[in-house]
């Protein structure tokens, strides 16, 4: 039996952790499948304040987890499969088939972005091959990028990427945009944006290195387009599956969260599993503490 039963290993899992363990709880955080999350699979990062010389995801989520051990955070490599927050203590079942039993939940699962699902795309996977245009931009000064998708987030990260790209490609399967209207305007108002319609990524072409270009398939017909990076950005999907029924999901499956409260008193959320807008380290590190924080507020009215 813990105080804190923190689900998921990204920086909103383990700040969370680090400040319920600072508050004098006992703390236990259940990693997942991939200890480190999202950012055990980027490369370097630039935007988390405090690391003047670069470093990279791996690195960071070692930094963290290291951390959290240092101050007496318990971490379990285990999945969690099944919870039950119908009553106080809270259970929450491994795939180890160890039972976790906790007066607090905070859920930390994050979310994984949607990929076109190729052998080449997964090949050059930091390589030019990239799912966050606010992560990676940078690196594409004065080159030539794509995008891929239609909704609000391509969009987005299409216009982004002029700040540093020659030349935008959005390349989209249909012959319109899901994106808002306003976001369709700027789009097509920015000179370095070309936008190539009804067209399917067929292959990432690359030198084994890096990424050279893109095969895209219209109608059957082939065109090869030369690039320096592609960014996917199809939807991301949050991992509540296990929170289906438990907690209140909104339609896309985020949970739903007043503050970091969630529908249910004493279980809390932080990170990408509530936040389809924002998606950075930093920010699911800030909302981590806050859960931790409310957490601490609970368990200080409920003991
Ligand atoms: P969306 O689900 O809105 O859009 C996904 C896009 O990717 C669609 O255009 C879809 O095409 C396309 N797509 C999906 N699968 C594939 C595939 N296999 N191959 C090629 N294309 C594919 O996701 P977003 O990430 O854009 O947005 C998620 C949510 O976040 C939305 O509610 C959005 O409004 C919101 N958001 C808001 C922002 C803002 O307000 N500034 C910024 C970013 C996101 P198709 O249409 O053909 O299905």
């Amino acid at each position: 039996m813990v105080d804190v039963l923190v689900i998921g290993s990204g920086p909103a899992g383990y700040t969370a952790a680090i400040y319920a363990v600072r508050a004098g709880y006992k703390v236990k955080l259940v990693t997942g499948n991939q200890d480190g999350g999202q950012l055990t699979i980027t490369s370097f990062i630039e935007n988390y304040p405090g690391f003047s010389e670069k470093i990279t995801g791996p690195q960071l989520m070692m930094q963290m987890r290291q951390q959290a051990e240092n101050l007496g955070v318990e971490i379990e490599y285990d999945v969690i499969e099944s919870v039950d927050f119908s009553n106080r203590p809270f259970i929450c079942k491994g795939e180890s088939s160890v039972v976790y039993e906790s007066r607090s939940v905070i859920v930390a699962t994050g979310a994984n972005a949607k990929w076109l699902g190729l052998e080449s795309e997964n090949k050059y996977k930091n390589k030019g091959v990239s799912a966050c245009a606010t992560c990676d931009g940078f690196f594409f000064k004065n080159k030539v990028v794509a995008v891929i998708g239609g909704g609000n987030a391509a969009v987005e990260e299409a216009i982004y990427l002029t700040n540093f790209a020659s030349k935008v490609f959005l390349i989209h399967r249909r012959d319109s945009l899901k994106a808002e209207k306003i976001m369709q305007t700027r789009l097509m108002e920015n000179s370095k944006i070309e936008v190539i319609w009804n067209s399917r990524v067929a292959e990432i072409l690359g030198d084994e290195k890096k990424v050279t270009g893109v095969l895209l398939e219209n109608n059957g017909e082939l065109r090869k387009i030369d690039l320096d990076g592609i960014f996917v950005a199809i939807g991301h999907a949050p991992a509540t599956a296990i929170f289906s029924g438990k907690l209140d999901l909104d339609e896309a499956g985020y949970i739903v969260v007043s503050g970091t409260r969630t529908s249910v008193r004493g279980v809390f959320a932080a990170g990408d599993v509530c936040d389809p807008i924002y998606r950075q380290a930093i920010v699911s590190a800030g909302q981590g503490c806050k859960a931790a924080i409310d957490a601490d507020k609970f368990l200080s009215i409920e003991s």
